[in-house]
């Protein structure tokens, strides 16, 4: 599978117009060939837009969704399936982001959503991370941990993780390199412990990424890809992230 090396995560923002302003300017500075490792995750409501543009354009970025329903077939008012957001050419959906968590409060409705998309054959970036209590007690792992385990017993080909300290989303305050690639390091033993041992799950690091401190964090040990969230609603904000990660 291609997975991606950035992930865009708009969450709630944008409007169609700064959808296609966003599109064109990012298939404009991305080099061609990398476009294929930037994923471009916008609010639902736009994906059908995005779609259509990306293809017009002849833009090669990839497209996914933030959210995707635990039932794909099901009378469901307002439910969104894996093979809608297939149909509109969407590759990736998120899964477990802490904003769903906390303010959705999914916890035992996530292992539906991870079996739904990846029975439509979407693949997942599912998100992991400690808030800042856990941290400061000294619950990273033993929280890492537990958020993984709802993970045995599915099919690693379609997955990837992002690791995402709450403490650093939004915040400005992005975790260090060491602190990182220790909890990376965590992550990728315990795939092992629960999947099968020769599985290699790319890992996505998210939190407060932008131009100043991409670098230290993508030359990172263990770092397979960033997950962006502020940083990438400016296309040009976003296009200088990919250039300056291209190179490694
Ligand atoms: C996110 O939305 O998951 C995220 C990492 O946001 P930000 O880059 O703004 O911290």
């Amino acid at each position: 599978m291609n997975f991606p090396k950035l992930i865009a995560n708009w969450k709630m923002n944008g409007s169609s117009k700064l959808v296609k302003e966003w599109l064109e300017e990012a298939q404009d500075k991305i080099p061609k060939d990398y476009q294929t490792k930037c994923l471009f995750c916008p609010p639902v409501c736009y994906i059908s837009d995005a779609s259509k543009l990306i293809s017009r354009t002849d833009s090669d970025l990839l497209l996914g969704a933030q959210d995707i329903d635990a039932h794909s077939s099901k009378s469901l008012t307002g439910g969104i399936s894996g093979s809608m957001l297939s149909d509109l050419g969407c590759t990736f959906v998120i899964i477990g982001h802490s904003e769903r968590r906390i303010n959705f409060k999914e916890k035992e409705i996530i292992i539906e959503k991870l079996k739904s998309a990846l029975s439509s054959n979407i693949n997942v970036i599912y998100c992991v991370g400690e808030d800042s209590s856990e941290k400061e007690s000294g619950n990273t792992t033993k929280k890492i941990i537990d958020q993984l385990s709802v993970l045995k017993g599915l099919n690693p080909k379609n997955l990837m993780i992002a690791y995402e300290p709450i403490w650093a989303i939004g915040t400005g305050n992005n975790a260090s390199s060491e602190y990182i690639r220790d909890v990376h390091s965590v992550i990728k033993n315990e795939l092992e412990n629960l999947l099968s041992s020769n599985t290699d799950i790319p890992i996505a690091y998210g939190g407060s990424i932008d131009t100043s401190n991409v670098e230290t964090i993508v030359k990172t040990q263990y770092v397979d890809g960033l997950l962006i969230g502020g940083a990438s609603l400016k296309a040009a904000e976003f296009s200088e992230i990919a250039k300056i990660s291209l190179n490694f």
